[in-house]
């Protein structure tokens, strides 16, 4: 009899787990905490990596995942250290790093970030048909322009801004001591890159971000990417190098009037990492190709793709259109 109670109990509690562990999308997250160096952990469930540091002053976070797993997320923490979380650093704005700003408010954190985000997260919040969305309180509450420093947890945390990268507000924070960088997502590890071109960001910002990341790293930095595993400084100039040549061909086919269905469908300089598997995570060889292409059309402006014999009809009825109007 007890035997039975004790086993219904059982079922009833492991069920609850899992019911607490879903998502609106109904799959089960599964957390994985990994120590990066030292005290400095990430956190992967759903969503952007978190980075985390604990120590005799607290804990410091770096992104937060989605509003639906923040109870989770905090009792992650809680298995690590049980000290409240004095910082939330947001490197972006977007809502896989920034979903769970509200509740971490509540739970006592303090949010900072680049000047952008904030006016980013405005503007969705004026949009908002999300009510958690649509809370003042994921606003970050102390912002800076271009770079801060925290001394915490008995190591010096440089936060600096990279400029019109992954979106206008990225920010990256360097563990000094413990010799980490979380990237946020001007890295993805292993996989092609999202450049939010709507958002402010740009191939060449982009590239020019993973440059000065890679110039403070040495060859025993963890990094720690905006989504996928640690990386190492070789990772982020192969993704610098790799997107320079990428960006090249597809500028290249643009000024020779390509049009975009014909470059997205192009494969030959995209083969040896589409077979690595690049183009199989959020990002595909297709949408890399696009955002590429967008890119170059914006700085480049429209090129006429007309060919030369449209071109010279056009300009030919200029012409006489021109001599009638003198006549007159
Ligand atoms: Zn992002």
């Amino acid at each position: 009899m007890h035997y039975k109670i004790i086993v219904s109990l059982i079922a009833f509690f492991s069920l609850f787990s899992v019911l607490a562990q879903k998502t609106d999308g109904g799959d089960k997250v599964q957390f994985k905490m990994i120590n990066v160096n030292k005290d400095i952990y990430m956190l992967q469930g759903k969503g952007g990596n978190i980075g985390l540091s604990f120590g005799h002053d607290g804990v410091f976070m770096i992104d937060d995942q989605f509003a639906d797993l923040s109870e989770d997320i905090l009792k992650e923490i809680a298995k690590v250290d049980k000290k409240p979380i004095q910082f939330l650093i947001n490197t972006h704005m977007h809502g896989d790093h920034t979903g769970g700003n509200a509740n971490m408010v509540e739970a006592g954190a303090i949010i900072v970030a680049q000047d952008n985000v904030r006016t980013r997260l405005q503007e969705t919040i004026i949009k908002a048909e999300d009510k958690a969305r649509g809370d003042t309180k994921i606003l970050p509450t102390i912002t800076f322009a271009q770079d801060m420093t925290f001394y915490f947890n008995g190591e010096k945390i440089m936060i600096f801004h990279v400029h019109d990268a992954h979106t206008d507000g990225d920010a990256v924070v360097y563990f000094t001591q413990s010799n980490v960088i979380h990237t946020g997502d001007v890295f993805f590890k292993d996989r092609y890159p999202y450049i939010d071109l709507n958002n402010g960001g740009t191939v060449q910002g982009y590239m020019a971000a993973l440059e000065k990341i890679a110039l403070l790293a040495d060859d025993d930095t963890k990094i720690i990417p905006g989504h996928g595993d640690i990386g190492t400084k070789k990772d982020l100039e192969a993704m610098a190098s790799m997107l320079g040549n990428i960006y090249r061909r597809v500028t290249h086919h643009y000024t020779n009037h390509k049009t975009k269905a014909e470059i997205i469908a192009m494969r030959d300089f995209t083969k040896p990492f589409d077979d690595l598997g690049f183009g199989n995570g959020f990002i595909s060889t297709e949408k890399m190709l696009e955002i590429m292409y967008d890119d170059v059309e914006k700085i480049k402006g429209k090129i006429d793709k007309r060919n030369m014999e449209e071109r010279l009809q056009e300009e030919l009825m200029k012409q006489q259109e021109n001599k009638g109007g003198k006549g007159e």
